[in-house]
């Protein structure tokens, strides 16, 4: 599939990111990974994916909070590739607080990364797809972009704001051979959500077992967690010609949560 083609998947250095370059890596495709981590461990990961897939692989630290880091990144892009056929914006954090604490520079901050961040790399590399006749943009959302849980206030409420986002975006491009949609993952076990498990615990009062059992996979009818794997099958099938005709959707991999 990859015809030279390239692709920019934000928040790569780790979890679904990680996962989503891999497969486009491995379907031809050229990718920049970015994120935050170990210089170090962040190298090995490029140039083993290089080796592996045979593609060029690039990395940007560029953070996500800043656009002018975002238009970095996009030129760097370009010069490395000469083009920029595939986004997924999917960078994200959590902040896990009851609305009246919400601590006020993390709502902000939240709402940078998880939903301004799409707006700005969207904006900067969408002429160019128009052009070519040939895009996608793959929004990593949440079922939180479709459905609501407590103390999480601002993550629901940029994932709502993607989702929405994706719309406009695909009804932007429709006529362009762009497509634009938002994958809606359920819980997936990557250190973000590693990370969330003692805050919410500690607001729900419970154990770390109980929020595992009782609150994230609770509302997983399969009981199972989605693995970054299934996310970069998708991820690749959107880049299809199967999939042209698929576009503002919203895309559950929630094994039946967002269908109670
Ligand atoms: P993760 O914590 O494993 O990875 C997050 C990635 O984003 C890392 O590479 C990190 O370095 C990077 N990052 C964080 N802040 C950044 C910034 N300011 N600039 C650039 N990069 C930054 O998380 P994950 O679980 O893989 O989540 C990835 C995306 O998937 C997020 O948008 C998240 O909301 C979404 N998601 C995750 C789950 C889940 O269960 N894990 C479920 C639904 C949606």
């Amino acid at each position: 599939m990859g015809d030279d083609k390239a692709a920019i998947i934000t928040g790569s250095t780790s979890g679904i990111g990680l996962g989503v370059a891999k497969a486009l890596a491995g379907s031809g495709m050229n990718v920049m990974l970015n994120g935050f981590g170990d210089a170090d461990e962040i190298e090995s990961i490029r140039s083993g994916l290089a080796s592996e897939t045979g593609v060029d692989v690039r990395y940007s630290g560029a953070d996500m909070s800043r656009p002018e880091a975002i238009e970095a990144m996009v030129d760097e892009a370009r010069a490395a590739f000469g083009r920029i056929d595939v986004i997924v914006p999917n960078a994200g954090i959590q902040v896990v607080s009851p609305v009246e604490d919400f601590p006020l520079d993390r709502f902000e901050l939240l709402m940078r990364i998880n939903l301004f961040s799409v707006f700005h790399l969207t904006r900067l590399v969408f002429a160019g797809m128009k052009e070519r006749k040939w895009g996608r943009v793959i929004n990593i959302a949440s079922a939180h972009g479709l459905v609501a849980s407590p103390y999480k206030s601002a993550y629901v409420a940029a994932k709502h704001g993607v989702v929405g986002f994706t719309k406009s975006i695909a009804l932007e491009g429709a006529e362009h051979g762009v497509t634009c949609n938002s994958i809606c993952p359920g819980y997936v076990l990557t250190p973000l959500v590693e990370k969330q498990i003692p805050d919410t615990a500690k607001a729900r009062g419970m154990t770390e077992e109980q929020v595992k059992r009782d609150v994230l996979l609770a509302a997983q009818p399969t009981k199972e967690f989605a693995t970054v794997q299934q996310i970069g099958a998708l991820a690749v099938f959107l880049c299809s010609d199967a999939a042209k005709q698929i576009t503002g959707a919203a895309l559950p991999v929630d094994g039946g949560w967002t269908a109670q």
